[in-house]
């Protein structure tokens, strides 16, 4: 290993120090080796911010629009990956839809949406795809980070494992809430040719969730939360000798 992976070990590191500190519950046993395991690894973590464009997703309780919320996470998410030293592609960057919009209806261009986003996982051969969401329902009271995964593979419920832990256990120490298995209904998983998760980060439909949702700080914190869970991810797969 050349100085300049010694280098960017060390930082990576230490930023995993500092944040085992400031969030106070991760002690670094990882080792060096098992960091520089995963930073070595060739793998992309396709970032996709939910919904876009046209598409705004929910609409939180103060009108909040989750394809905003989206966007603000998954930049953050693909910021501190991209410092941890993984490779990262964002299907979107900026307010837009991912298919084509010249389609005549609005049906179809939301199914050519979601199947441009699923056929991505084809443009790396060794990938993974974290999908980000906000969720809502009728109950206004109901809130709490939810994990769904690809049917296709036991790497996708390993990933959604290691996220629905490590998030909730830094972030919603209460949230009990287990990883479920995506059905149809969920295109994008479904259809999943590599290990696939979406997270729904929270509830715009509950105020309270909302208002943290929205503020740049729990945002930080969290996006940090499921970085370090892929992080922890990439380091199980790689020990297993799994490629993924
Ligand atoms: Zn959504």
């Amino acid at each position: 290993m050349g100085d300049f992976m010694n280098k960017k070990l060390a930082v990576i590191v230490s930023v995993l120090i500092v944040t085992s500190f400031a969030l106070n519950i991760f002690t670094v046993s990882k080792s060096v080796k098992q960091v520089s395991a995963s930073v070595s690894d060739a793998v992309t973590v396709i970032v996709d911010a939910g919904h876009g464009g046209e598409d705004g997703g929910a609409i939180g309780k103060s009108g909040s629009l989750e394809k905003d919320i989206n966007l603000q996470f998954a930049l953050k998410v693909n910021d501190y990956l991209s410092f941890f030293g993984i490779n990262t592609y964002m299907v979107r960057t900026e307010d837009r839809s991912v298919g084509d919009i010249t389609l005549p209806t609005i049906r179809e261009r939301k199914v050519s949406d979601i199947r441009a986003r699923a056929a991505l996982m084809d443009l790396f051969e060794n990938s993974i795809y974290l999908s980000i969401h906000q969720n809502e329902f009728t109950q206004s009271y109901v809130h709490g980070t939810q994990v769904f995964y690809a049917p296709n593979s036991e790497e996708s419920k390993n990933l959604a494992t290691v996220i629905q832990k490590t998030v909730c256990s830094l972030t919603q120490p209460d949230n009990t809430k287990v990883p479920k298995e995506s059905g149809t209904n969920i295109y994008v998983l479904y259809n999943a040719t590599k290990p696939a998760c979406l997270c729904e980060c929270g509830f715009v439909s509950n105020p309270e969730e909302e208002k943290l949702l929205l503020s740049e700080d729990y945002q930080r914190k969290f996006s940090l939360a499921l970085s370090f869970s892929v992080l922890n991810y990439l380091i199980t797969e790689e020990n297993n000798g799994t490629e993924v």
